[in-house]
């Protein structure tokens, strides 16, 4: 099987870093699923994957429900092709100090990252093991380092390293791979709505971010979906288990 027969997922990929990392896995020659919890904001990122000439599928679902996970994901194998590359990297934030935390803050934040992640990866893993190859690669964060302000977040997506790390163990002997990639600072509007929040500007909060970034920058999509591209490749087949850290120095 070459790579241009193979299906790729994104999950969260209407905007920011899934909308990147989407375009990305259509120019590597995957077919990729654009899913969101709006089919229609996908289409965006499906018109230009298919004006580059890909191929793909805009699909509507909450990665957080049990029943609409499966039909979508069904739905990709019937029409676009049996999925053997997921990216979970929907995500959500509902920050607040810990004594402001609301218990529905709490919630809404794992069934995102947590409950969406196993779900979407119980309901692929099939196609994987049965093709014998696979490629999973899921979004944590610096943040799963601790941050203030986010202790759901950060539990969250230190949760996602050891759910991945445990997909390493389990799905290996298939030939399919688990790993990780947390982002640093990356210019979406999860990021811009964080600033907003603070009551500052975009500008002036990413300069303060990039002062302490070592390569002098912000990061963008692209930069996650590099990553991701390496990950999903022929060649990174003996990497699996990893969480890889990119932040623009060992921890932005
Ligand atoms: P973003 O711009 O807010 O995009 C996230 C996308 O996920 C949105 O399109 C959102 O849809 C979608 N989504 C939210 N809940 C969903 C659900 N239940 N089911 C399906 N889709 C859902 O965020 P981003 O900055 O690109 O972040 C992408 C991933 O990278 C997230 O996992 C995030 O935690 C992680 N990350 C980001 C940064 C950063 O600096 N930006 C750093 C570290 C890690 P709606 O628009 O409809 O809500």
């Amino acid at each position: 099987m070459t790579t241009s027969t193979r299906t790729a997922i994104v999950t969260g990929a209407a905007r920011g870093i899934g909308a990147g990392v989407a375009r990305r896995l259509a120019e590597d020659g995957f077919a990729v699923a654009v899913l969101d919890l709006d089919e229609t904001a996908c289409k965006d990122v499906l018109a230009e994957i298919e004006a580059a000439g890909g191929r793909g599928l805009a699909v509507g679902v909450d990665v957080a429900d049990e029943d609409a996970v499966q039909a979508a994901v069904e739905r990709i194998a019937a029409e676009l092709g049996e999925p053997t590359v997921l990216v979970n990297n929907a995500g959500i934030i509902r920050d607040n100090l810990l004594f402001k935390m609301t218990t529905s803050d709490w919630d809404a934040v794992m069934n995102v990252h947590l409950r969406g992640a196993f779900l979407m990866t119980r309901a692929v893993q099939g196609y994987m093991t049965k093709a014998g190859w696979g490629r999973i690669v899921n979004l944590s964060s610096i943040s799963a380092l601790g941050n203030r302000g986010q202790a759901n977040y950060a539990a969250a997506k230190a949760g996602v390293q050891g759910f991945t790390k445990t997909l390493a163990f389990e799905l290996g002997r298939f030939g399919v791979t688990a790993n990780a990639i947390a982002p640093g600072f990356i210019e979406t509007e999860m990021t811009m709505a964080t600033a907003e929040r603070m009551g500052v500007s975009f500008d002036d909060f990413k300069a303060a971010v990039v002062k302490d970034i070592p390569v002098g920058r912000g990061g963008l999509p692209a930069d996650i979906a590099h990553a991701v591209s390496f990950f999903a490749s022929e060649g990174a087949g003996f990497v699996s288990g990893q969480v890889l850290y990119v932040a623009g120095g060992p921890k932005a």
